[in-house]
């Protein structure tokens, strides 16, 4: 099908080692189907020249939204096999870093997501990912080896910040969650509404005394 190279270029996949195969649009979301194929390279193990073996079953990889709807692409991989000392290898794609799931577009909406300060959840949802990717995606941040001296520093503060105001938003949206619960008039409405900087606060400083008044 000729029209899968637009689909290609359509979703920005750059890797030409992904073949599309098909597009299923489900009732709830689309899938993509393809698979990632290349020539055997030599066994990182022993040198020789490996050969083609079988496919992966397909991995699961989160994608962006296409026309309005959640989407996500079923990848089979190739895996290659050495003759000499057996060993297997799987094919690797530009589209997801290696051992990971996400692909590199994806990781990068959810930075430019957590730097408009949408929630977390907020951006599990969008991108039908689990809030533990994006949690991951922020401690990412504080790690970034590849800036030089003064731009790392400034670069590790920025990120920080924003993610301090990531769980600050969080935290005030538990709090108001809470606060509902109770009656406007209640002895536990009042408090969680007027001192609400306390949850800010570093708890070893805070007393019983001062949270009662
Ligand atoms: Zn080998």
């Amino acid at each position: 099908m000729e029209q899968l190279h637009f689909i290609t270029k359509l979703l920005d996949i750059k890797d030409p080692n992904i073949q599309f195969m098909d597009i299923i649009n489900k009732d709830t979301h689309k899938e993509i189907i393809a698979k990632l194929d290349y020539d055997a390279p030599s066994c990182p193990e022993c040198g020789s020249q490996m050969k083609k073996y079988d496919f992966q079953k397909p991995s699961k990889i989160p994608y962006l939204e296409t026309t309005g709807m959640p989407t996500r692409m079923l990848l089979k991989k190739r895996r290659f096999k050495c003759y000499h000392c057996s060993k297997m290898a799987v094919a690797e794609t530009s589209l997801v870093k290696k051992n990971h799931q996400i692909p590199r577009i994806i990781n990068q909406k959810i930075t430019q997501k957590l730097i408009e300060k949408t929630s977390m959840t907020d951006i599990a949802h969008q991108l039908s990912i689990s809030t533990s990717t994006v949690i991951r995606k922020l401690n990412d941040f504080q790690f970034k080896h590849d800036f030089s001296r003064l731009p790392e520093i400034m670069f590790w503060d920025v990120e920080t910040v924003r993610g301090v105001t990531v769980l600050l938003q969080h935290l005030s949206r538990v709090r108001v969650q809470i606060m509902n619960q109770f009656d406007r008039k209640s002895h536990e409405y009042k408090p969680i509404k007027r001192y609400w900087k306390l949850i800010k606060q570093d708890s070893r400083k805070l007393s019983h005394n001062f949270v009662c008044t």
